[in-house]
Order: C-alpha cells, then sequence, then structure tokens
C-alpha cells in the first residue's frame, strides 16, 4: 500500500487531543504524511467527541462536511473517538458514506486502516484492559512545544448521575508512574516547559494499578525533571482533594499554583441527586482551604471549577444557595453549563426538570457575578511582578507578545499580554502587571516602563 495523505480533524477535550496527537503519531511512524487540507488528503480522519447535545451537534456537521469533500473522489473517510464508541452500530447504519469507525480506544487500528485493512466498525469494547497509550505510543504534538497535554489515566469509576463519560472511555486505567515519567523527560528534551496532566479523575490515579499509587507520588518523581517549569492539575475530584496535594500546590515550585476542581453544585440535595457523593460541607470545606493556601511568598492559589446548572432537583433555593456560593469569591475561574439531557445518563431519568431558559439564565447570570470577581482580583495585581509563560506573538497585534501566569490555563483561563516584544516563544519571563481587565492581565518586561505606565493610570 503507498504512502497515505492524511487530514485531520480534532474535536472535543484536552483528552482528545492527546488521543489525536497519538493517531498523528501513527501517521508518521507509518511513513504517511499529514497535510493541511482535505483536497489534498486521500483519507480524511475526524476524532469526535460525543460528550453532550452540542458537541455531538458539531461532531455530525463535521463528519458531514468530510463526506461531502469526499464525494466522488477515492478518498477513505474514518471517524473515530467518543461518538462512535457511543453510537457505534447506529452511525454504520445511518451513514454508508464513512469507510471506518474506530472507538475511543482504536488509535492504534488506524494504522491498519491506513495499509488497506481493518474493519469498518473497528470499535473495541471497553474493559479494564482497553488501550491506554503509554510513554512509547508514537505521538506528534500539534500546535507549540512549550506546553503539553500527558494524559496519565483513561476511564472513570464514578457513578456520577449526568455524565456519559464512563460509557465512552470505559473504567479508569492509570498508567504508572514509569511511563508518565519518561514521557515527561521526552517532552521537556523536546523543549517543553509546562506540562498539564489530565484525567477524567487525578485524584483516583493509580488507585487501579498492581501497586497502588497516586497523584503525590507522581507529582514527587514529575518534580525531579531536569528542566520541567510548570506541572498543572486538570480535574481534581472535590472530596478526594488530600491536604498533601493542597501542600504540594502551595509548596513545590514546579507545580502550578492552580487548581481545576469541578464542583458542578453546593446544595446537597442537588448533589446528591447528581450522585457525587458530597455534600455542601464538603464543598464549602474544600474551597476554603483553597483560599488558605498560600505559597512560600504569601501568594493565593488559583482555583477554576466547573458548575451545572438546571440539573432535576435544582430548586430556585438550590439555585439561590449556588449563587451565594459563586458571590463568596472563593473561585477564580469558572465554567458554567446549563444540564443537558443525555440519553443512558441516570439523570435523564430524573424528575424536578428545569425549563431550559431558566437554566440559560442561571447559567448568564453566575458568569456575571463570576466576571466581576475575577475583575477584582485581577485589579488586585497591578503593580505585581509575574511569571509569564510566552506562548508567541499576540493575537491582536505583532508588536505584542501573549502568555501566560501560572494560574491560566492553555485557552481557558484568559492571558497575560507582554507589551514589549522581545522575549521568545517558550521563553519564561519576569514582568510586571500594568493593566488589567476580568479576562486578560497587561504586563511590561521593562520596570520603568511598567512604572511609568502604572503611574500615567
Ligand atoms: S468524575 Fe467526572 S468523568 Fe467521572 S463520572 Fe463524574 S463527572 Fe463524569
Amino acid at each position: 500500500m503507498d504512502a497515505r495523505k492524511v487530514y485531520f480533524v480534532s474535536l472535543g477535550c484536552p483528552k482528545n487531543q492527546v488521543d489525536t496527537e497519538v493517531m498523528l503519531g501513527v501517521v508518521r511512524q507509518g511513513g504517511h504524511e499529514v497535510v493541511d487540507s482535505a483536497d489534498e488528503a486521500d483519507t480524511l480522519v475526524v476524532n469526535t467527541c460525543g460528550f453532550i447535545e452540542a458537541a455531538k451537534e458539531e461532531s455530525i456537521e463535521t463528519i458531514l462536511e468530510l463526506a461531502q469533500a469526499k464525494e466522488g473522489t477515492k478518498k477513505k473517510l474514518v471517524v473515530a473517538g467518543c461518538l462512535t464508541q457511543r453510537y457505534p452500530t447506529e452511525l454504520a447504519a445511518e451513514m454508508p458514506e464513512v469507510d471506518h469507525f474506530l472507538g475511543s480506544a482504536d488509535m492504534l487500528g488506524l494504522a491498519k486502516v491506513l495499509g488497506g485493512g481493518g474493519k469498518r466498525l473497528g470499535v473495541s469494547e471497553l474493559s479494564k484492559r482497553a488501550y491506554l497509550y503509554d510513554h512509547e505510543t508514537p505521538r506528534e504534538l500539534t500546535g507549540v512545544r512549550h506546553t503539553a497535554y500527558v494524559k496519565i489515566a483513561e476511564g472513570c469509576d464514578r457513578p456520577c448521575g449526568f455524565c456519559i463519560i464512563p460509557k465512552l472511555r470505559g473504567a479508569q486505567r492509570s498508567r504508572d508512574v514509569f511511563s508518565v515519567v519518561q514521557e515527561v523527560h521526552a517532552l521537556v528534551g523536546a523543549g517543553t516547559k509546562e506540562i498539564c496532566l489530565v484525567a477524567q479523575d487525578l485524584t483516583r490515579y493509580g488507585s487501579d494499578l498492581e501497586t497502588p499509587t497516586n497523584l503525590e507520588m507522581l507529582l514527587d518523581a514529575l518534580v525531579e525533571v531536569e528542566g520541567l517549569e510548570w506541572i498543572r492539575l486538570h480535574y481534581a475530584y472535590p472530596s478526594a482533594v488530600t491536604d498533601g496535594l493542597i501542600e504540594r500546590i502551595a509548596m513545590q515550585p514546579k507545580v502550578a499554583t492552580y487548581l481545576d476542581v469541578p464542583m458542578q453544585h453546593v446544595d446537597s440535595d442537588v448533589l446528591k441527586v447528581m450522585r457525587r457523593g458530597y455534600g455542601e460541607r464538603a464543598v464549602l470545606e474544600l474551597a476554603q482551604k483553597l483560599r488558605d493556601a498560600k505559597t512560600s511568598e504569601g501568594q493565593r492559589l488559583w482555583l477554576r471549577t466547573t458548575m451545572l446548572v438546571g440539573h432535576p432537583g435544582e430548586t430556585p433555593e438550590a439555585y439561590a444557595r449556588l449563587k451565594d456560593f459563586v458571590s463568596q469569591g472563593f473561585i477564580d475561574h469558572l465554567g458554567v453549563f446549563p444540564w443537558s439531557r443525555e440519553d443512558g445518563t441516570v439523570s435523564a431519568m430524573k424528575p424536578g426538570r428545569v425549563e431550559e431558559a431558566i437554566a440559560a439564565e442561571r447559567a448568564a447570570e453566575l458568569m456575571q457575578i463570576q466576571e466581576a470577581i475575577r475583575a477584582e482580583r485581577h485589579a488586585a495585581l497591578v503593580g505585581q511582578p509575574i511569571r509569564v509563560l510566552v506562548d508567541g506573538p499576540s493575537s491582536e497585534s505583532d508588536l505584542l507578545l501573549d502568555g501566560r501566569h501560572e494560574g491560566q490555563a492553555p485557552e481557558i483561563d484568559g492571558k497575560v499580554v507582554l507589551t514589549d516584544g522581545t522575549a521568545q516563544r517558550g521563553d519564561m519571563v519576569m514582568a510586571t502587571i500594568t493593566q488589567a481587565s476580568a479576562h486578560d492581565l497587561i504586563a511590561s518586561l521593562d520596570p520603568e516602563a511598567a512604572a511609568e505606565a502604572i503611574a500615567q493610570q
């Protein structure tokens, strides 16, 4: 079989991005080529998301667009990921234009497809042993080198009523510490400064391994990697955040002073219907602990969370408790999602539905409250020195640079705009904050220019 020219579309979350990067690695390893447009390609691959209604719609639209690009040609269309894992037979029946379906643990199956083989419906069952990439898996980073996602576990064992992920990704499978450390060594050797550890539930990491281990032990091993600057943690389970973990986030310089801990709600009754296994007290205690934690320089940590509004059972009183909690300002970065009814979830069967319009209003109201809170935290930073990882030329002007401080994850938490364009992408620099808005910060690398800019305000 000749070398193939492969065009990729990757949808969904950072975990899916890692899977796409593994498929890109498979393409290169097989001697094939990745191309930038569907026109140039002879193989079209879309890695789908099937998490919520909006994501499903986007996935279907993308498949249809690629099917159109394929029409009247000899191109092959391959659909992989969560959507195919969720609806394998339905999609296979309804989309004859798709040549191959791969599931969420079938990344390596792409090699066979590119070699001219592979079944049409190549979606594997997700068992405890379902595929999980390791340090030897071919993987090619998309985007910049200085920051990379590292998936330390796949799947989830929690019973959250609203979530379809365990069905799409299977039971939890953790990589061993050695494999993660080896991968991080290789990434750092190739120029990575920041790694974002991702898993559905980081705080359960290692509990499924033959020799049980945990996130704290993994962090202790990773901080030894020379040249690594920041380890960022995405998706901790609120009731499983330990004091040891908070201590490492606050005191260990290589662990970013940042935690992404989706709380989902604060009202105990709603949390019970959601089957989260904790109540309001646990949320408040955790929020307070994270608020009280300080670095050795006396700096506060940065907290990102997600709230789900309009879940069945969310009465006006329950929502009022959530609003009160958000108003207290524990959170720095907030994502609010209106509940969407997902087939196959426990929540889909629950009574006490909230009208869509009301859920949307609640989401908008919380985001507005949060905007003012973040604006205040940002304003207090003006005049302070801050360490910034430079992401590259600014999206606003070539004369500016975009970067992020320790409390800002890639893509989601805003940016620091550097007004002096002398640093390079991937540099870690000290800057002084001169201006702030709810979303972004403006900073200068030149202390004199910074003092002048602040004085002029
Ligand atoms: S912990 Fe997260 S991924 Fe796992 S079931 Fe709950 S919401 Fe879904």
